[in-house]
């Protein structure tokens, strides 16, 4: 209580901006992740990694835009080719140099990637490849993973129906446990249209699948003739050719998103030459803003020329190294607190041992989870709502010491609580 209070007497402005928000979006804004009590602190201006907001407040840049901002706010690169994009006309309505190029781009460096094409965000991605696999196997049914996230309305809690979820035969599966998607799997094959999985659950805590789930997963594809799409809109960072490239298991559809556009809307999806020729003519797939000069552009020379496959390398065994250190908190001080994830992607829990599937939190980690981001947002570091960090490029040694110095900070003002 103490800790929100401090919080909202410190964003007075933040508060107000919230308040006239609501008389025209329902919750504030249009983006759920920053609907969360008392008001999200309203940003003024970033730099590098650094953002500033509109009450005064300087922060270091851990959310990383939830993924998507690699690049962090200024990559001179980046705004070079935004703005020589610009001078050339916003949007065309024909086929440009650009698209071609990005997709070939992606093409050579996901393994499953034959053929793709671009949306709009990561949801439509997994829209449309959910759309491929139907059309592509006749049949209906989609394995699901509970605590997964593919967007708004590919949304499936733990517990319980999503309160928004598309009217489509969904089979909830648990999350890695092989034995029971086996059981699932046979029981449905005669309607299993895909299985989609996020090769690790992103928006879920940060759990990775192991490659023992996700390699049942493929056998049963293959036994029932199912469509496996990996959604490595969170995940395809971890290596040049994304999780499934650094596990060696190669899915029949990718989507992707977040970053790859280079901080512009981005979204695709992608595999197979044969089920991705349904959209040569057969099922329409329009899109005004798919192929869209600057996100092309700026996607270009992010993967092309700034996340190279040996820089993703590099990002992961720092986010790897990072990772350690912070559990080394924890566990020197003999306190439930570490994090879950993979390189760079990370997100804090507050029980021992940490967690390899998703859970239902009890209300006192929930609290804790609050208490974190508020701590954390007081030492000037901001991150996710949920403790979610996801690092970019342009993060520093430096910044990382302060990370592990505040995690220390919190394990020892709080150890109490916790
Ligand atoms: N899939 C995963 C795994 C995600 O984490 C997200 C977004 O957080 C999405 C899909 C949806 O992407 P977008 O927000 O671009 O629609």
């Amino acid at each position: 209580e103490e800790a929100r209070a401090a919080y909202a007497a410190a964003r007075p402005r933040s508060a107000d901006l919230h308040r006239r928000a609501t008389e025209v979006m329902p919750g504030g804004n249009t983006r759920s992740v920053l609907a969360y009590a008392p008001f999200p602190a309203a940003m003024q201006r970033g730099e590098d990694c650094r953002l500033w907001d509109i009450d005064g407040h300087a922060y270091l840049d851990l959310c990383g835009e939830y993924t998507a901002g690699l690049f962090g706010h200024s990559e001179p690169r980046i705004h070079k080719v935004l703005h020589a994009t610009l001078e050339g006309g916003i949007n065309l309505a024909a086929v440009g140099q650009g698209e071609e190029r990005l997709a070939r781009l992606l093409c050579g460096r996901f393994p499953s990637l034959e053929r793709l094409r671009f949306t709009n965000s990561g949801t439509e991605a997994n829209l449309m490849a959910l759309t491929a696999a139907r059309g592509f196997t006749g049949r209906n049914t989609i394995m699901v993973m509970q605590g997964g996230y593919h967007g708004g309305v590919l949304t499936f809690p733990l517990a319980g129906p999503s309160p928004a979820t598309l009217p489509l035969p969904f089979l909830p599966t648990p999350y890695n446990d092989s034995a029971e998607a086996t059981r699932l799997a046979r029981a449905h094959a005669q309607d299993l249209a895909a299985i989609i999985v996020e090769p690790m659950l992103g928006g879920g805590g940060c759990i990775p699948a192991t490659k023992t789930f996700l390699a049942t997963l493929r056998a049963l594809a293959d036994e029932t003739g199912a469509v496996l799409i990996f959604d490595e809109v969170m995940t395809s960072r971890m290596s040049g050719g994304g999780l499934q490239a650094r596990l060696g298991i190669t899915p029949d559809m990718t989507c992707l998103g977040k970053y790859i556009g280079g901080g512009m809307s981005f979204g695709a999806f992608g595999g197979r030459a044969d089920i991705m020729a349904q959209f040569e003519s057969k099922v329409p797939h329009a899109g005004t803003f798919n192929n869209n000069v600057l996100t092309m552009a700026a996607g270009s020379v992010a993967m092309g020329e700034i996340f190279t496959a040996e820089a993703a390398e590099a990002l992961y065994a720092r986010g790897e190294a990072l990772r350690a250190r912070l559990n080394a908190v924890g566990e020197a001080a003999g306190l439930p607190l570490g994090f879950t994830g993979l390189g760079s992607m990370m997100t804090v829990h507050f029980r021992r041992p940490l967690p390899d599937r998703p859970y239902a939190a009890t209300a006192g980690e929930e609290g804790l989870r609050e208490l974190f981001f508020f701590d954390m947002m007081a030492a000037g570091l901001y991150l996710a709502r949920r403790g979610m960090v996801a690092l970019s490029l342009p993060v520093g040694e430096a910044d990382l010491d302060r990370f592990v110095s505040a995690v220390g900070e919190f394990a020892e003002s709080r150890a109490e609580l916790l």
